[in-house]
């Protein structure tokens, strides 16, 4: 192993969703900081197009996240055979490639250094190895290398989707996302589509399951995107992209991530249990660390954070629970029916695992869905222990 390192205030491994976001606030808060981002890939963010809603974090983030968002909403539908509804909740959608140039201005504006097609070969609390064997060295390293699917432990379903961005011929006239349009065939699970209206003439659909197992037929996924996109009587004049996911949604509480280095992002368990979804918590993570003497992160501090989220995701997880091991197929439908009953602020805050325990009780309470035993004791029992 060759080279002296060179030395920065932090190295961030993985130049993905979690380490571009801490770029971000860094720049905002600690303008000066030394920053070196690390990224096996050819370019950073890879190719995604991520969401949250709007009250998902606080003014506080939004103040840095801002100039990542390309396209926001006041609302959008939820659709299942006995409910046909408008959730009035501000939604906002960040492609990667609009997020990979903000991070690069961003770091482009202090003292910093990307490396692109990079890889880190050993990843310690205060060192990194790259692959060309020079080494970088700092006194906060921060991982975020993104999931590892053969990691994955017992206690979870999956969601998986794959996503086609079109462009249509006419005005598809579609002014609002669709969340959730589950007057689909049923299969794998549940399956829903969901679609963004990303200008008058340009659509991203994706065909969804909530499954019990991490495996995806692509093909497949896009054919019933195409036919979904048929039915609607939306003229497809180009394809213009396509993304896919499997994501883990897990009902069991997970201890911290080891390791001498911080672990960001999908691999050290910041997301959302019951969407897979981890902007909001990778957000309130790089905001936390940034408001942060950098060479002063202690794991016991880090730990706290941590058990906090898993905190607010008790609900979610008890949710996850109920869909994936307590209910038929066709039950899951139905549960999510009965979520989106609720009103706008209940949802709102259980994205945000705000939840509260009144919001819990109007979640869980009342007859059980159909194709369901009553469940919320035996999910508490299994979730909370
Ligand atoms: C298609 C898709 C859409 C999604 N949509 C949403 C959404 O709408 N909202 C939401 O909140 N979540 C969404 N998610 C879930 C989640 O937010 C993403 O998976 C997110 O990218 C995870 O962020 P991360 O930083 O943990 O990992 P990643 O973004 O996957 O970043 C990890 C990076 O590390 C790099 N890397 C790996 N190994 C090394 C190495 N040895 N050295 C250097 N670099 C390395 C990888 O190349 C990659 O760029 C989506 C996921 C997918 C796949």
């Amino acid at each position: 192993m060759g080279g002296i390192g060179s030395q920065f205030d932090c190295v961030l491994v993985g130049g993905g969703l979690q380490n571009g976001l801490l770029v971000m606030a860094l720049r905002h808060h600690l303008p000066q900081a030394r920053i070196a981002l690390v990224e096996a890939g050819p370019r950073l963010a890879g190719n995604h197009t991520w969401c949250l809603h709007q009250a998902d974090v606080d003014q506080a983030v939004w103040r840095w996240l801002q100039p990542a968002v390309a396209h926001r909403w006041s609302g959008y539908r939820v659709a299942f055979d006995g409910l046909d509804r408008r959730v009035a909740l501000e939604y906002a959608a960040i492609p990667s490639t609009q997020f990979a140039s903000t991070v690069e201005q961003a770091l482009a504006r202090g003292p910093g250094k990307l490396w692109l097609n990079t890889r880190a070969v050993q990843v310690e609390g205060q060192s990194v190895v790259l692959a060309n064997g020079q080494v970088l060295a700092a006194p906060l390293v921060v991982d975020a290398r993104g999931p590892d699917l053969r990691q994955a432990p017992a206690g979870q379903g999956w969601q998986k989707f794959v996503g086609i961005e079109l462009q249509t011929h006419r005005p598809h006239g579609l002014l609002e996302p669709i969340l959730m349009d589950a007057r689909v065939a049923q299969r794998d699970g549940l399956r829903f589509v969901y679609v963004l209206p990303l200008d008058p003439q340009r659509l991203l659909v994706e065909d969804t399951c909530f499954s019990d197992n991490p495996l995806i037929d692509v093909a497949d996924y896009r054919a019933q995107v195409m036919a979904y996109v048929a039915r609607q009587g939306w003229a497809v004049a180009q394809e213009l992209r396509q993304e896919q996911g499997v994501l883990p949604m897990p009902w069991q509480k997970a201890p911290m991530a080891r390791g001498s280095a911080v672990i960001g992002g999908v691999q050290g368990g910041w997301f959302h249990p019951l969407t897979g979804y981890s902007l909001p918590e990778a957000a309130r993570l790089a905001q936390w660390i940034a408001c942060r003497p950098l060479g002063a992160i202690a794991r016991s501090e880090l730990e706290l954070v941590h058990r906090d989220l898993q905190k607010r995701s008790w609900l979610a997880r008890m949710l996850a629970f109920a869909l994936f091991r307590l209910s038929q197929p066709e039950g899951r439908a139905a549960m999510l029916e009965r979520f989106y009953r609720r009103p706008d602020a209940v949802v709102g805050r259980f994205y945000a695992l705000q939840s509260t325990l009144a919001d819990a009780w109007r979640i869980t309470a009342g007859a059980p869905p159909r194709g369901m035993h009553w469940w919320p004791r035996r999910a508490a029992r299994e979730v909370l222990s």
